[in-house]
């Protein structure tokens, strides 16, 4: 009798343990699974995650209060402001998120886990390396005519660069600008960043519009070599250095509403700001840890010290329906 009574604590211990934490996330496997299994191996608990390719708002307003979600992943300031404004998500606050990330990159109900820039990527052969004096403005000059390749404007990534030239120069200024760029168009925008390198590659452009971290996992593809040959053709570009600097936006994090593990959600949302998950997120997916003191990877450092836009994700969000606006009234997908 006592013997079981044991063997019956036993368990329970072990069943508080072994708590799970669910993850909704967008963000890919190959990248939060180690980060996953490291923090299930230090602190016991589970994580039980979902990925998604679309529809993690729906789903979750679907579940309600029902919902398992503990923890969301995603990409871009407006997604995450999207999860508060679908009122998604609650407030998150702990000692160590005050303490790793910068005041800049948290909101009330999400913080940002990385940043990356919005890079001009240019063709070796037709272009040459960007001067430091090179604009996001300059891609509406008549010298682009026909040389310009870019995935959607209305992609999170795109709105997020037009929202911050409406933000830096006024709605007006930004028209023109993207009326400029759409005239300069080698084709209809299509595919996503990597591809627009392969239009560089095979001269179909001269130059495009891409993320950082797209640089690095082309350079290092082993699965895909063929990328490592786009990569080659090109010179990475880091524009506005002598103005607002380079675009950037985020990857970040939120508490789902109606958290049913919210004690250990926060644990791993902790894990994630910590030096040991923003060293994998930069060696991993080439992006930049938004803890101070964290360094990119050394790949992503050889390319060039940089100076990044410092207005704040959340300015760039206010801009962001004229942004969608302006990509249809100037028809910029058509
Ligand atoms: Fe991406």
């Amino acid at each position: 009798m006592k013997k079981t009574l044991l063997s019956l604590i036993t368990l329970a211990a072990v069943t508080v343990a072994s708590a799970d934490v669910n993850v909704y996330s967008y963000r890919q496997e190959f990248l939060v699974k180690p980060m996953f299994d490291k923090f299930t191996a230090e602190t016991g608990i589970k994580v039980n995650t979902i990925f998604l390719k679309k529809g993690l708002v729906e789903r979750v307003k679907q579940e309600g209060e029902n919902s398992p979600a503990d923890v969301i992943l995603t990409v871009d300031i407006s997604r995450l402001q999207q999860l508060v404004k679908e009122d998604i998500v609650q407030p998150l606050k702990s000692e160590t998120i005050e303490k790793n990330i910068p005041a800049k990159y948290r909101g009330d109900k999400w913080i940002a886990l990385t940043s990356r820039a919005r890079n001009v990527y240019s063709s070796k052969d037709r272009i040459g390396k960007l001067g430091e004096d090179f604009d996001y403005l300059d891609l509406a000059k008549p010298e682009y005519k026909g040389k310009i390749c870019t995935r959607s404007g209305k992609h999170p990534y795109n709105l997020s660069l037009i929202a911050s030239i409406i933000a830096h120069h006024g709605a007006e200024k930004a028209k023109t600008w993207l009326e400029g760029v759409k005239a300069n168009l080698a084709r209809k925008p299509q595919g996503n960043d990597r591809k627009q390198v392969k239009a560089i590659k095979e001269g179909i452009c001269d130059v495009s519009l891409g993320n950082s971290y797209y640089f690095g996992k082309m350079i290092t593809n082993e699965k895909h070599p063929e990328q490592k040959e786009w990569a080659a053709s090109v010179f990475i570009n880091f524009p506005n250095q002598n103005t607002t600097g380079t675009h950037m936006n985020v990857s970040g994090a939120a508490l789902a509403k109606y958290s049913p593990n919210k004690a250990d959600a926060m644990k791993l949302i902790d894990f994630l700001t910590s030096e040991e998950a923003q060293q994998m997120y930069a060696k991993i997916n080439f992006e930049y840890p938004v803890k101070e003191g964290v360094k990119a990877s050394e790949l992503v450092a050889s390319w060039s010290a940089f100076k990044p836009d410092s207005i704040s994700v959340l300015e760039i969000a206010k801009h962001y329906g004229d942004a969608v606006k302006l990509v249809d009234e100037v028809k910029f997908d058509l």
